[in-house]
């Protein structure tokens, strides 16, 4: 099958649409939907997927970092934009392209004020993030008090939302600690919000946080990975789709016999007549060395063809002994036959790692719903 004739990571908006159905179809109706596209959405292709995300109805969305968020803006993207991680030296550019920062430390929450201040803003929407047990970003209950004295002794600035984040809602051997959170968020929001006269939207789940605590939605879930077709979970993934795929080619094919070696430093040493196809793909793809020396394989017409030898960083050498091919032909690298989640295990990591590492070089390619 001569389908692919590069590497390519396809990109399937059908797949897409069902994981957001499946995961709305888990909260109320009024609860508001919003998805993450950080990191060219989780290694994918951020417009397409936010623009296929605004078709389909979600509220919001969030990126890690300002640029992403003015790149979405420059595409037509209209719909909210939270920033998770803004540095003090974008807050102009957040203001010219109407994004909304999370503010989550007194020295950020002071200087987005005076930023928004001095352009003359009014009641502009920001979100503040409380930290309820995960000690990454966020305030703690003992500063809300001056958070709220900030906020509410002028009128530039306005809470759009308070939110926190879950720091295990994928573990059942944690659900104390995080039903805990659940309870501190509560708490820590009422302090904050009680005497406003508006009502910011409140939330702290994550795609496994929305699957396994859906009491605790509030009014609004933010949920990535399983966007993208991953629940965390082995009873969860089955009702979700990957949305990528990666695919490649076979270059070239040669028949070695014993005592050949394969590649650098010649870690693969050639015990029986052994055919072995080159691909064009390697570390710098976003394969990592972790995957070779047999640690995982790729298909070759619905084969498992192990890596052997080191991952090259353009290339990767591997075994297709008994298994009919030629040079041309596709391969998969994941998604089809071998589930994403499988070879990230492989190589001792998660599925969020091995999908937000395709790197940019590789093309991507859009399948319509
Ligand atoms: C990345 C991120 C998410 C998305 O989490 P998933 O597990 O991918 O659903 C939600 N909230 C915050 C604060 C994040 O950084």
């Amino acid at each position: 099958m001569p389908e692919a004739k590069e590497t390519v990571l396809e990109i399937n908006l059908g797949n897409l649409a069902h994981n957001y159905r499946f995961l709305r179809s888990k909260i109320d109706k009024d609860v508001k939907f919003l998805s993450v596209v950080k990191a060219h959405a989780y290694g994918s292709d951020s417009v397409v997927i936010a623009k296929k995300l605004e078709e389909l109805g979600t509220d919001y969305f969030a990126v890690a970092y300002v640029e992403e968020g003015v790149r979405l803006r420059k595409h037509g993207i209209t719909k909210p934009i939270l920033v998770l991680h803004p540095q003090f030296t974008h807050f102009e550019e957040i203001i010219e392209h109407c994004l909304e920062p999370n503010l989550y430390s007194e020295k950020i929450l002071q200087s987005f004020i005076i930023t928004a201040e001095r352009l003359k803003q009014k009641n502009y929407p920001v979100h503040i993030k409380l930290n309820t047990g995960l000690n990454r970003l966020g305030f703690d209950q003992p500063e809300i008090k001056k958070v709220r004295e900030l906020i509410t002794s002028n009128k530039t600035v306005r809470i759009a939302s308070v939110f926190s984040h879950l720091a295990a809602s994928e573990d059942w051997k944690e659900r104390d600690f995080t039903v805990g959170q659940i309870d501190l968020f509560r708490k820590m929001t009422w302090e904050l919000i009680k005497d406003l006269d508006y009502e910011p939207l409140l939330h702290i789940c994550n795609t496994s946080g929305l699957l396994n605590y859906p009491k605790a939605a509030f009014s609004m879930v933010r949920s990535g990975i399983g966007l993208y077709g991953y629940g965390n979970d082995a009873n969860i993934d089955p009702h979700l789709k990957p949305v990528g795929t990666l695919k490649t080619i076979i270059s070239q094919i040669r028949q070695l016999d014993p005592g050949a070696t394969v590649g650098y430093n010649r870690v693969f040493k050639v015990e029986k007549p052994s055919r072995i196809a080159t691909l064009p793909i390697g570390h710098a793809d976003g394969i990592n060395r972790i995957y070779g020396k047999q640690k995982a394989g790729v298909y070759v017409n619905g084969k498992y063809a192990p890596i052997v030898g080191n991952v090259c960083m353009d290339i990767i050498m591997i075994d297709v002994t008994g298994i009919e091919c030629e040079e041309g032909d596709e391969v998969v690298v994941f998604g089809g036959p071998q589930h994403p989640v499988k070879l990230a295990e492989a190589g001792g990591t998660i599925s969020y790692e091995l999908i937000t590492g395709v790197q940019r070089r590789v093309t991507r390619r859009i399948i319509q719903e």
